[in-house]
């Protein structure tokens, strides 16, 4: 089951990035002289710009090949573009949506960036994909977490908080879907090749896969896999803890990388890693031996919460003077205004990222551009678009005033400006406020209920795709899995293959014990059969007495071992039945995508001709199909 569009949709243009990011890229925005080494720089150190620029670089409009590293998707969509939409997306309104309380989005993108820098050191040791497109897939590999924090923030705080043992299994269960499809899903969004957004699907747990060993495919899941384990260590416990944890870990066996391979990426890294955290503002990872330390949390960056009409104005006034500007004294004096005041530009947009003013009046600069392109700045903004400004003008000067309206100013106020002036002034502005406030709560409130009935309707789904007597997904499921790894699989190229699964002699369950019986002998099979899939193979109920296992990521030699573990599985089964123990088997047919194969159909209708062999064999055995003819899967009898 895909993830809701409302998700991808939000994803394009709801999630947050540092505070640190969009203040850094205001300031470049800024300088005319700035590269566009400068800007990849910034960029591709946040996983929500990334995406976004991804997306844009990859649509329809602009053609040709797809791009996936940052540089190579600033080169296409231009410079230019690539400032416009990183200003305006750099300050989203984060009170408005309200954050997800529990998550912690510091650590996130602390994280995020660790993680890219580590897959690319690794990267650059196994060869595998070009370094730089492995930083920027890693950095997003996990941008699914930041979608539910965002679109579900209420949900997903609740499920954090719950601290499960498995936060996907708790998504799953909650949502319908976790945040690794999510994740891996927008990277396809994005433009991003299968082969590089999979392993975001499966990086919490490569060895979940199910590809087959020693692919690329699975070297890549165990390559994200390695780089997440060591990223998540190193936010939590620092460097010395993960150096220690090395050798602990699958991951550099797989990739057949030495301890100390593995460790000098680490080093190499974290000096990367603490210039990129100290530039945007994150927590710096911590380089004391054997200090456990907590990421700070984040520091609240979001203004007071209620902006009702009573509640203190929020005001910053900048501009350029030597000594305490008047206006100040005076906002001091006014009823219900907090002022601060700048003078610096970057002091400035820095306080305006923590407080989120309100009002913003532009005092005097020394040449009026300065102030017109800054109120221009501030505009460009999500954030910006919606603050009152006011500037200080000399009101006999005509051009002047229709430059400071252009820019985007509100209102012009004149520099003598008296107390009571000022008052009046301030009741316009808190009447836009208002209105403002009243407009922006309708958003957020029908914004809530798209999202709310985005999740009803999946859970509709859910509902309408799970077998009621055994909790599995149906058969109408199957299908439509099977039809969406059909095309993934052809368009990959990598192989996908099915098991078909059927009771013995079910009727004399039946014929002997009646129908309850034989209704809780289909509960515990799908009960044994779902405890032994991994989780990139589905397991369904077709109907009846027969099971489906889909492996959309690898062909029946993977499978094989799999079949034998399910036989073996249900033929050790013992279910208690009025005092006796019932013992039922299984016959499996297995197929697997061929050339010949026109359809997914075609892979079913071979995988069946597989089972009525292996019934006709005697049951309790595995057949499967290949090249247009059944062979017997003879494996070796354990005692
Ligand atoms: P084979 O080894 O050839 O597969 O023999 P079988 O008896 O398992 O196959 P057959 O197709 O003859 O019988 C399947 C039986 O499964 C018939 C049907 O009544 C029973 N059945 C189908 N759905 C359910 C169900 O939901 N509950 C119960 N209790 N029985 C079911
Ligand atoms: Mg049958
Ligand atoms: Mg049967």
């Amino acid at each position: 089951m895909s993830t809701p569009r409302i998700l991808l949709d939000n994803a394009a243009d709801k999630l947050p990035s540092p505070d640190g990011i969009a203040l850094a890229i205001m300031e470049l925005w800024q300088d005319e002289n700035t590269t566009v080494d400068q800007l990849t720089q910034l960029v591709q150190a946040d996983p929500a710009l990334s995406g976004r620029l991804l997306k844009l670089a990859n649509s329809a409009s602009l053609g040709s090949r797809p791009v996936s590293p940052i540089n190579g998707a600033i080169v296409k969509v231009g410079m230019k573009t690539v400032g416009q939409l990183a200003v305006a997306f750099s300050l989203i309104d984060k009170e408005v949506d309200g954050q997800c309380e529990a998550f912690d989005y510091q650590q996130f993108w602390s994280q995020s960036l660790c993680m890219a820098l580590v897959c690319r050191g690794l990267g650059r040791l196994c060869n595998l994909a070009p370094p730089d497109e492995l930083f920027s897939c890693a950095l997003m590999s996990r941008i699914g977490l930041l979608a539910l924090a965002t679109i579900y923030p209420h949900e997903l705080s609740e499920l954090i908080e719950s601290t499960p043992r498995d936060l996907a299994g708790a998504e799953r269960g909650r949502f319908g879907f976790d945040h690794n499809e999510v994740s891996a899903e927008m990277l396809a969004d994005f433009g991003v090749p299968p082969v590089l957004a999979e392993p975001a699907r499966f990086h919490e747990r490569p060895e979940q896969s199910g590809y087959a060993p020693r692919s690329r495919p699975a070297q890549l899941t165990h390559l994200f896999g390695l780089a997440f384990r060591l990223s998540d260590s190193m936010v939590r416990a620092g460097l010395e803890q993960t150096e220690k944890s090395i050798e602990t870990l699958p991951g550099p066996r797989r990739l057949g990388l030495s301890t100390e391979q593995v460790s000098e990426v680490l080093q190499q890294s974290i000096s990367e890693w603490q210039e990129w955290s100290h530039l945007l503002d994150l927590p710096s990872p911590s380089l004391q031996p054997g200090a456990e330390t907590e990421p700070e949390t984040a520091p609240t960056t979001a203004g007071p919460e209620t902006d009702d009409e009573d509640a203190h104005l929020r005001v910053l006034l900048i501009g350029q003077w030597g000594r305490e500007h008047r206006l100040k004294a005076l906002l001091d004096e006014a009823r219900g205004v907090t002022a601060q005041c700048y003078s610096d530009q970057k002091e400035m947009l820095r306080a305006a990222l923590q407080i989120r003013p309100q009002l913003i009046i532009l005092a005097e600069h020394e040449d009026r551009e300065t102030g017109n392109k800054l109120c221009r700045l501030i505009r460009s903004t999500e954030w910006g678009r919606l603050v009152y400004i006011m500037a200080i003008v000399d009101k006999s000067d005509c051009d002047q005033m229709a430059q400071v309206f252009r820019a985007g100013v509100d209102a012009c106020i004149q520099s003598q400006i008296g107390l009571p002036e000022l008052d009046a002034r301030m009741v316009a502005v808190r009447r836009m406020l208002a209105l403002q406030n009243t407009w922006q709560k309708d958003r957020a409130e029908l914004r809530q209920i798209a999202n709310e009935l985005a999740l009803s309707q999946r859970r509709m789904e859910v509902l309408s795709l799970t077998d009621q007597l055994t909790g599995l997904p149906n058969r109408r499921a199957a299908l439509a899995a099977m039809k969406q790894a059909w095309s993934m699989s052809c368009r990959s190229e990598l192989p996908m293959s099915v098991i078909m699964i059927d009771i013995d002699h079910f009727k004399r369950v039946n014929d002997t014990f009646g129908h309850p019986v034989g209704d809780r002998v289909l509960m515990e099979v799908a009960k044994a059969l779902r405890a032994e899939v991994r989780e990139s193979e589905g397991i369904y109920r077709m109907g009846g007495e027969e099971f489906l296992l889909l492996s959309s990521t690898g062909g029946i030699k993977q499978l094989v071992i799999a079949a034998e573990r399910l036989r073996r599985r249900i033929a050790a089964l013992r279910i208690e039945v009025e005092q006796e123990l019932l013992q039922v088997t299984i016959s499996l047919g297995l197929a697997e995508r061929e050339p010949e194969h026109e359809r997914f159909d075609a892979m079913l209708v071979a995988a069946d001709k597989a089972l009525y062999a292996a019934k006709a064999h005697g049951r309790n055995c595995i057949f499967y199909h290949r090249k247009q003819q059944v062979h017997h899967l003879k494996v070796p009898r354990q005692p």
